[in-house]
């Protein structure tokens, strides 16, 4: 089974996804994480976030694997779980800095294609109906109004203790969205055959609701 799952910058893809992958009893894998793993390790480098050959020599030692533990995804740098570390605003902004260089698309896009195989898959990210699962069974697009999407990942991380404004979180998530939108390849677009779900006045248990129900459209009931 590959359900993919894509939409831009606080869509719910990641928190959604996880409630549907749970409800059916298959993994979800995460790809922008693997992006800002990638992003992390060039930062970690020093190197210029608007050069792409100094970010694909930057890259060429990242180890970026993914792991899971009781269902869980564990994003891994060779043997360090940065799990924990890829969620602030400055990997945000260089995870899509770094995305948009072909040569790191191209290492990400095999690994996440290595990984779809392995097992029953959720798959969430931004090029995965377009271009990394063009063939797969179930596709999503997830949107919400920018206003909507940045109020959310503004009471996500004023829970956690970050007390970003919101025009801040605003604006960074309209650069990002700018970033993702307008790269040359593989850039955020929706699939031709994905279901569109704007989830503005959307509840998040809706929301699980009508993927469910588009799955077992598909497959028949879990
Ligand atoms: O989904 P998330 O916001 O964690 O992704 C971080 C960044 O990684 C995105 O802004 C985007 O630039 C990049 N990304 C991508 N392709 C994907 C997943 C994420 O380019 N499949």
């Amino acid at each position: 089974m590959n359900i993919a799952i894509d939409g831009p910058v606080g869509s719910g893809k990641s928190s959604i996804a996880d409630l549907v992958a749970a409800k059916l009893g298959i993994l979800h894998l995460d790809t922008g994480a693997m992006y800002r793993a990638y992003a992390l390790h060039v930062l970690r480098s020093g190197a210029d976030l608007t050069d792409g050959e100094a970010i694909a020599r930057a890259g060429e030692s990242a180890d970026v694997r993914v792991q899971y533990a009781d269902g869980a995804q564990k994003t891994m740098l060779g043997e360090e779980d940065v799990t924990g570390l890829i969620r602030t605003g400055e990997v945000s902004l260089a995870a899509s800095a770094v995305s948009k260089w072909p040569a790191v698309r191209r290492r990400m896009v095999a690994a996440q294609r290595e990984l779809a195989k392995t097992a029953d898959m959720l798959i969430d990210g931004r090029d995965i109906g377009t271009n990394v699962l063009p063939d797969a069974p179930v596709k999503i697009f997830l949107t919400a109004t920018a206003e909507e999407r940045a109020r959310r990942r503004y009471v996500q991380q004023m829970e956690k203790g970050d007390n970003t404004p919101y025009e801040t979180v605003l604006a960074e998530l309209n650069q990002r969205d700018r970033q993702d939108m307008s790269r040359e390849t593989d850039p955020l677009r929706q699939a031709e055959d994905a279901v569109l779900l704007d989830t503005t006045n959307m509840t998040i248990d809706e929301v699980v609701a009508a993927i469910v129900g588009i799955v077992e459209d598909v497959y028949g009931k879990q």
